[in-house]
């Protein structure tokens, strides 16, 4: 099938993802933080909402569900394991479902640690990953373990290499200053400076990208390479000894740069 997804803005640096069923006007909402601008673009694109994905409770993903509730009759899909308004349908790793004839099979990854029930949907080869993988970087842990996190992470690294990302937020630019310094010799993170530079010149999205482009560019998903490893360990002022150790050590320096 051939979906067409579309980024809706909303706050400073939010996404909405709209998911929109070949040859239809059906279309499903991922983390409607803000109503207006979803309403607005339903109307304009002409387009009839089906169902609302949710991939984590913070606020900035889950406050547009009550209006678009009060305009429009649509299930909720979202994690069994956090607190989300309107909840119909509770999911969790594994769970597969179908929402009508016009859409792909959509199964759920269990992707915690940004948040504790933080789930992902992978539909055909996109991957709708909230606030846990972003380009370049990933999401904060609010005080949780990051190994949570990471082990997170290697289950998206370890999606098939052309899965398309669909994150959250537009945060590339500055993730990808922290991961040019981590990693100053990387060609492939200045190439992408560049081609981010170019496409916000034109006030287009960064997002989506390959997980090919992320597995080169994205520190936190490079913790077995040897100069992420020096970064870390020049950082923390001693040897670290596992992956998981660089990436802790990495997310509390971005915590900081
Ligand atoms: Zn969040």
């Amino acid at each position: 099938m051939m979906l067409t997804i579309h980024a809706i803005t909303a706050f400073d640096d939010n996404y909405i993802w709209f998911i929109q069923a070949e040859n239809s006007t059906g279309v499903l909402i991922v983390d409607p933080g803000d109503a207006a601008p979803a309403i607005e673009a339903i109307k304009k694109l002409k387009l009839d909402p089906v169902a609302i994905l949710i991939t984590h409770g913070c606020h900035d993903h889950v406050d547009g569900i009550a209006e678009l509730l009060s305009h429009y009759e649509l299930p909720v899909y979202g994690p069994s394991n956090e607190f989300i308004p309107h909840l119909s349908h509770a999911l969790t790793q594994g769970d597969t479902f179908t929402i009508s004839d016009e859409f792909p099979e959509i199964n759920v990854l269990d992707i915690p640690g940004h948040t504790r029930g933080h789930i992902g949907f992978v539909i055909e080869d996109k991957l709708f990953c909230g606030d846990t993988l972003f380009a370049a970087g990933c999401g904060r842990t609010h005080g949780g373990q990051p190994e949570v996190l990471f082990t997170s992470l290697e289950k998206i690294a370890n999606l098939p290499e052309q899965t398309q990302i669909y994150c959250a937020h537009e945060y590339t630019a500055a993730n990808l200053r922290f991961a040019e310094t981590v990693e100053p010799n990387n060609s492939h993170i200045q190439q992408r400076i560049i081609d981010t530079k170019s496409l916000r010149q034109q006030a287009k999205p960064t997002i989506p990208f390959s997980l090919a482009l992320e597995l080169k560019t994205n520190p936190f998903l490079r913790c077995g390479e040897v100069e992420v490893v020096k970064a870390a360990e020049q950082q923390l002022g001693e040897r670290v000894n596992s992956k998981a150790a660089t990436f802790r050590t990495l997310r509390a320096w971005k915590d900081r740069f």
